[in-house]
């Protein structure tokens, strides 16, 4: 099943809004904006999803957030899963 389509223009905006006063976004403030633009798709696991996941660091269940069709293209060009 294709994925949403996520809302660029509003991440971008939502990444942009601080700057330049306040423009430190830490890793956490980045992956909430990610998930309410669509980039990243939460999802409840109850085992790994694969050997070098990240929510294979953590117990279960637990979320894992996975990436998004657009970003997902990107991160298996890179070696990289989910
Ligand atoms: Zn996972």
């Amino acid at each position: 099943m294709a994925d949403l389509q996520p809302d660029l223009e509003q991440f971008a905006r939502r990444i942009m809004e601080d700057w330049p006063e306040n423009g430190d976004i830490d890793g956490w403030q980045l992956q909430d904006i990610a998930v309410e633009c669509g980039l990243l798709i939460p999802t409840t696991v109850t085992e790994p999803c694969c050997d070098d996941c990240q929510c294979s660091d953590t117990g279960f269940p637990t979320t894992c957030y996975r990436r998004c069709d657009l970003l997902r293209a990107q991160a298996v060009e890179k070696g990289l899963s989910r």
